[in-house]
């Protein structure tokens, strides 16, 4: 097999080593002589991981005293429900800049009085939308931070007034966060930590508890703080191999260098796309995603489309189709995903470009 350049939304790329220590770690977890698949999650050697696992969020994203680190399943889709039960009281408010967001708002919405304090619905979420009033009697607001399907992102962390929470989903360990400022922060793995089948969510304790709606077992965060993430048996498999990523991102020298890596490779492309008289860039620019990088064929050109898509699949170029609410094209820029990757792409847009002159 050629050399593929795997620019997947998600579930996402991950680094070789990762693959590796997956492979060996299924023959034989730690010298066990049992599969990892198999071990027990009550043993030792798994608690050691579950521990580490924490301790490596914590040490990544700086996560102060007072948050704690647990691992789901359901993935993000599960932990919309986990924040309204948990969270929603009185009232909520959701920023709603894509499907993702809305999903999240219906959940809410579903349980209580949530709604919508502002939208990009009106330009297909080509933006984030600015300068809403935040209402001081919120339970909290949520925030989708990278709006992976549209390739818009809030590159900062804001000041609220109110409890903030944010799915971070799409673009955790791309950069530093200040922790602090958030209620809770949360996220499926799959985009950039690690495999599908386990989210993870960040969560400030002193804030638990504030609702006086029965919460179901395996709803209530508390359990799961309190059981270090084994109420019930884990996904076993994705805490591992989530482990190995965060182990790589660490080596690597942490969310910093992984931000300066990001940066550049969506530079890179951004480039090419302003460039490039066959491509142009759908989001705005001063809401463009380092994540995920959505672009279309300029206006006469639409029919190029599926030319290209085959043009550059010779060269090996995976995953590049867009969303079908979007269209055109998205390349997905996760930590994994290398600037080498990226110049191939570029090359193959520009190679594109001089094909049909
Ligand atoms: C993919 C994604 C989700 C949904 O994640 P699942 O783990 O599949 O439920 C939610 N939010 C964002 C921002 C995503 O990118």
């Amino acid at each position: 097999m050629d050399k593929v350049h795997v620019f997947n939304a998600g579930p996402c790329l991950l680094p070789q080593v990762v693959y590796d220590h997956a492979i060996e770690a299924i023959k034989d977890f730690k010298g066990t002589g049992v599969s990892l698949l198999s071990i027990s999650h009550r043993t030792k050697e798994w608690e050691a991981i579950m521990d580490e696992t924490r301790t490596l969020w914590k040490e990544l994203l700086d996560i102060p005293e007072g948050y704690e680190v647990v691992f789901l399943g359901g993935g993000a889709s599960m932990q919309f429900l986990y924040v309204a039960m948990n969270y929603l009281e009185r009232k909520a408010a959701y920023l709603e800049t894509g499907v993702w967001a809305r999903k999240a708002l219906k959940e809410a919405a579903g349980l209580g009085n949530a709604y919508a304090i502002a939208s990009s619905a009106d330009k297909n979420y080509t933006y984030i939308p600015k300068g809403y009033e935040i209402p001081k009697d919120l339970d909290y607001l949520h925030i989708t931070t990278n709006n992976t399907i549209y390739g818009t992102e809030i590159k900062h962390d804001m000041d609220c007034p109110v409890p903030l929470i944010a799915d971070m989903s799409s673009d955790i360990l791309s950069r530093r966060v200040d922790v602090s400022k958030y209620e809770m922060i949360y996220g499926g793995a799959q985009k950039n930590a690690g495999p599908a089948g386990v989210a993870f969510a960040i969560i400030r304790k002193d804030t638990l508890g504030k609702v006086s709606r029965y919460l179901p077992t395996m709803l209530d965060y508390r359990v799961h703080i309190d059981k270090g993430s084994m109420f019930n048996t884990p996904p076993v498999f994705s805490i591992y191999i989530m482990n190995e990523t965060l182990k790589w991102v660490k080596a690597l020298g942490g969310v910093d260098v992984m931000h300066k890596m990001d940066v550049r490779k969506a530079d890179t492309l951004y480039a090419e796309i302003d460039r490039n008289s066959l491509f142009r860039g759908t989001a705005v620019k001063e809401d463009r995603s380092i994540m995920n990088v959505c672009f279309v064929m300029t206006e006469g050109n639409e029919a190029l489309s599926e030319d290209f898509l085959a043009f550059s699949k010779e060269r090996g170029i995976v995953g590049i189709k867009g969303h079908r609410s979007v269209g055109g094209f998205r390349a997905s820029l996760y930590n994994a995903c290398s600037q080498e990757d990226v110049d191939v792409l570029v090359k193959a847009m520009q190679d594109f470009e001089s094909s049909k002159k």
